[in-house]
């Protein structure tokens, strides 16, 4: 083919495809509009999960009568004048495109009414079609509907991914803005529901409570502003006893704007180093602030990553921001079993059994060791139970030496593999309470209850929905008949939505995981010698005992010839 110049229409579907690649983007760029538009309330309906219809609704200023045509031109923005501009920005927009390439792709709807003016204007674009625009009656501020989503490009959504998917990341996306902004209100509808709601009332931690739930947000640690260098950082982190699976809840917000940066969120990861478990992650809100001039916003078409002018002041500043608080919160009480037990004139640890590696695997940080690599596979030798310390950690004589075990993890493997084989079998047994008891759960909860509800009832939970977010609770897992009704449930959804679409079957061992590590003794808790008893022996019977169902090794040996090696007794 010869070279040619590509005709406006294709040349407009490329540069829409930029901007626009999902429902989540037009929601992205309304809203953003709607917050430069100084609007103090925002609405967002979505249906289809917004194939069918998006509609953001804001009281903001409005565009004027005479400037609605220009609103839907490419490059036209009332946010930037000079080139200079570009690295003083202050608004989330100012590329003059969105509304451009929402109108290309879909059929679009703008009516808005101007503060100062008497009547509103209603203009329609479809598919990159502009009308005349119209005087039409509306209260003051914007709303855009957005219908149809890529109507004329039938390839994009073939590649579009689930309703339900749809539907999580616009109501995460609504919950991010809404911690930035925790003056607007947010309002979001899915398919005729309330999927998200803040007051505007400036409470950021009501915000958090809104996303995170009550408990979780409760549980999060202030970090008061603080500025050191020309970065000012404020937020909120979890303390290290709440925590995920994925790193993904660890957000960044840069002058307001929401922000995906790997290495900023490895520096809260490494501010909680040796406080929390291999592959677990901490819950993080970071807001910073930084003189105008030392981010460069005009990266990417949708705006979500940045240049910062010095990366690694950033990154020492948040991480040191986040150590500072979190050491001041929470001393790292954490055993030292080499430097306790080894003698002064020790000799080097290559000479230390093997065994003793698993205590670095209660380090996080470094590769998980599993109890597997240093102890001959499948099961594990008779023991003869000698005692307990620090009302965690059984001891033990085996026919080579001690084991040390750790009691919550062992009772973790025991239970979890009873459960797993009572479910297979269909016998998991349930233990009805007293009186029904209702449990009020968020919107995100709440569908992953409801989309589990089959797999939830066979565990022994007899749970039925009962209002908007609200079960009924008639029953539950006789394992989980000891704590709280309402926090058994709450296990089921802890840490949710880790991965988009676990195996069924993993999905099944991972919610019996969680199960079982609620219903497991805790450190801390005094056993009687016929309880460590019973407990060695149930853990002899398993098929993997050195390990509990998350991987951490349940058990640490010291040979007898590690022993005589410590003891100076063989070189
Ligand atoms: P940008 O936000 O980058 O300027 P857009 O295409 O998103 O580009 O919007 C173009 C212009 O339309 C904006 O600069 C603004 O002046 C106006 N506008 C868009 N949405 C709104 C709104 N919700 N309220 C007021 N003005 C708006
Ligand atoms: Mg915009």
């Amino acid at each position: 083919m010869p070279i040619r110049i590509l005709p406006d229409n294709v040349v407009s579907a490329i540069a829409a495809g930029e901007v626009i690649e999902r429902p989540e983007s037009v929601v992205k760029e309304l809203v953003e509009n709607s917050i430069d538009a100084s609007a103090r309330r925002i609405l967002i309906s979505i249906e289809g999960g917004g194939r069918k219809l998006i509609e953001v609704t804001d009281n903001g200023m409005g565009i004027p009568i005479d400037e609605v045509p220009l609103a839907v031109e490419r490059y036209a923005t009332s946010k930037l004048e000079t080139e200079q501009d570009l690295f003083h920005i202050d608004t989330l927009g100012f590329r003059g495109e969105a509304l451009t390439s929402i109108g290309a792709v879909s059929r679009m709807e703008l009516i808005t009414r101007s503060e100062g003016e008497e009547l509103g204007t209603r203009l329609a674009v479809a598919g990159g079609q502009i009308s005349a625009p119209q005087p039409i009656g509306a209260p003051p501020g914007t709303r855009v509907v957005v219908r149809e989503l890529f109507f004329n490009l039938p390839a994009r959504l073939k590649f579009l991914k689930s309703e339900a998917t749809e539907r999580h990341r616009i109501q995460a996306l609504i919950a991010r803005y809404a911690i930035a902004y925790p003056h607007i209100s947010f309002r979001l509808m899915q398919e005729g529901r309330e999927g998200f709601y803040s007051t505007g009332s400036g409470d950021r931690r009501e915000v958090l409570a809104a996303c995170y739930g009550l408990e979780t947000a409760k549980s999060l640690i202030h970090l008061p502003e603080m500025e050191e260098t020309a970065i000012r950082v404020s937020g909120f982190i979890s303390p290290p006893s709440v925590h995920r699976g994925t790193r993904r809840e660890i957000t960044f917000f840069v002058q307001g704007r929401w922000i995906q940066d790997p290495s900023l969120a490895a520096a809260v990861i490494q501010a909680y180093h040796g406080l929390l478990m291999v592959g677990r992650y901490p819950l993080a809100v970071i807001l910073l602030q930084t003189p105008p001039d030392f981010i460069d916003v005009n990266v990417h078409p949708t705006k979500a990553e940045i240049r910062f002018k010095d990366p690694s002041l950033v990154f020492r500043t948040v991480q040191r921001a986040v150590r500072g608080v979190l050491l001041g919160q929470a001393p790292a009480a954490q055993f030292h079993f080499e430097s306790s037990w080894r003698p002064a004139n020790l000799p080097p640890s290559s000479a230390i059994d093997p065994g003793w590696a698993m205590a670095e695997a209660m380090q996080p940080d470094l590769p998980p060791v599993r109890a597997q690599s240093s102890l001959p596979q499948a099961n594990m030798p008779l023991l003869r139970a000698v005692g307990q310390v620090g009302a965690a950690y059984l001891v033990a004589e085996g026919p080579d030496g001690l084991y040390l075990i750790d009691q919550h993890a062992a009772h973790e493997r025991v239970l979890f593999e009873r459960m797993m084989s009572d479910f297979v079998n269909g016998k998991l047994e349930s233990q009805q309470l007293l009186g029904p008891q209702t449990v009020e759960l968020t919107h995100r909860e709440a569908e992953m209850i409801e989309g589990n509800l089959t797999l939830i009832r066979s565990l022994g939970f007899e749970v039925e929905p009962f209002g908007k977010n609200v079960f009924r609770l008639r029953g539950v897992p006789a394992v989980l008949s000891k704590i709280d009704p309402e926090q058994s449930l709450r296990v089921l959804v802890e840490d949710i939505g880790e991965d988009e679409a676990p195996l069924a079957s993993e999905f099944e061992a991972r919610i019996i995981a969680r199960v079982c590590k609620r219903a497991a003794v805790k450190s801390g808790q005094v056993l009687s010698s016929e309880e460590q008893r019973k407990l060695i022996r149930d853990l002899e019977a398993c098929t993997s005992p050195r390990s509990c169902p998350h991987g951490r090794p349940t058990m640490i040996h010291l040979s007898v010839d590690a022993l005589e090696r410590q003891f100076g007794r063989r070189g």
